[in-house]
């Protein structure tokens, strides 16, 4: 079939839209109408060429829609059915899997910007286009493997339930997967972007007692507030690591890093107390390395966890995710600032650039 997408073809260029060829979904394959793709850092990274990934290739990770067709062997979903995105489908049988961490799944051998049998189902004149994460929601239709579209209640709004793929998870995720944060710590967030806010929204699901959240710009504090946070530091007056120190008298429990910044995540580690957790969500770019004290480690006890995706089991956690929402317990809607239609793409990533959103989402019809 034919349809529009947005496709990068070289670092730093601006996005080109355009009609592919999407090839029918193959055996485990599924063929999904996507209706709302959120606007995620991740890919900006990408469109910097500061991950490196074969171009050209369709971006979009953070997607959600509705399943119009199934390739052979396909049980779990049938067409008509509401699904999420995973961007990290799984194989369901390697260590990883099976211990329950399919985040970390290494069981299929293809790299991930290829379906699993290693070729691709979107062209343009005969040449092969990548698929982002096996997702490649900045288009108007996406094959994913079966494991990549987890059904969702059809009453929730497939323009909310696609930050769920993403933000929601990995912010969520972080605090109460990850770092399993109990009742009446003391939390500290910096970053306040859609994942940030999420760790913030994540730390008040969690009965956090303090949560603190840091970031230069006040707007994102704002949104924070909105959240939960019960303090807002802004970076940009003075020195943050002493002040959230002081305001804890002697540091947090649990510092998230939600940038992906070697500077904000020493800042991170400086921020917690002895014994206490500094959990690294952000994505960094692929060469940057952070310095912490090596002693400090076995003198303070603190543990340093990394957080991809909010250690998700998707297809437990996306549909949890999506009945708190449903049932209020969930900040969605606050979150998107903006939405867009998919030839404004470009501009919506300049707004991300600037600050200026908290999510934007980009909506089909
Ligand atoms: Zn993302
Ligand atoms: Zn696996």
């Amino acid at each position: 079939m034919e349809m529009t997408a947005a496709v990068l073809y070289e670092p730093n260029e601006p996005l080109v839209i355009e009609t592919l060829e999407l090839d029918d979904p193959k055996d485990g394959e599924v063929l999904v109408r996507i209706v709302a793709a959120g606007v995620c850092y991740s890919d900006y990274h990408v469109m910097k060429g500061e991950w490196t990934m074969p171009l050209p290739m369709v971006l979009g990770h953070e997607g959600a829609g509705v399943v119009e067709k199934v390739g052979a062997g396909v049980t779990r979903v049938k067409p008509g059915d509401h699904v999420i995105l995973n961007f990290r489908p799984n194989c369901g049988h390697c260590h990883y899997c099976v211990v329950g961490r399919p985040v970390l799944c290494d069981g299929i051998e293809t790299p991930r910007f290829f379906m699993y049998d290693g070729t691709v189902r979107l062209h343009r004149n005969g040449q092969d286009v990548h698929h982002m994460t096996r997702t490649a929601c900045f288009a108007e239709y996406a094959v994913v493997p079966e494991a990549g579209a987890v059904p969702v209640r059809s009453d929730m709004p497939l323009d909310r339930a696609c930050l769920v793929g993403c933000s929601v998870m990995t912010g969520v995720g972080a605090v109460t997967n990850t770092a399993r944060v109990a009742p009446g710590s003391n939390v500290v967030v910096i970053g306040c972007g859609g994942v940030g806010l999420n760790a913030v929204q994540g730390a008040v699901l969690a009965g956090a007692d303090r949560i603190i959240a840091v970031d230069l710009l006040d707007n994102k504090l704002e949104y924070a507030r909105e959240f939960g946070a019960t303090d807002v530091v802004n970076a940009g007056n003075g020195d943050a690591v002493a002040r959230v120190v002081e305001m804890t008298g002697g540091g947090v429990d649990y510092a998230f890093e939600v940038i992906g910044n070697p500077r904000t995540i020493e800042q991170a580690y400086g921020m917690c107390r002895p014994g206490g957790t500094v959990v690294v969500v952000g994505m960094a770019p692929e060469t940057d390395t952070f310095e912490v004290n090596a002693l400090s480690l076995p003198r303070t006890e603190r543990a340093l966890l990394g957080s991809w995706y909010g250690s998700a089991r998707p297809w437990v956690d996306l549909p949890k995710l999506a009945d708190l929402y449903m049932n209020g317990r969930l900040k969605i809607d606050e979150m998107i600032s903006r939405t867009y239609r998919l030839e404004e793409i470009n501009t919506a990533y300049d707004a991300l650039a600037a600050g200026e959103v908290a999510r934007s989402v980009i909506v089909f019809d």
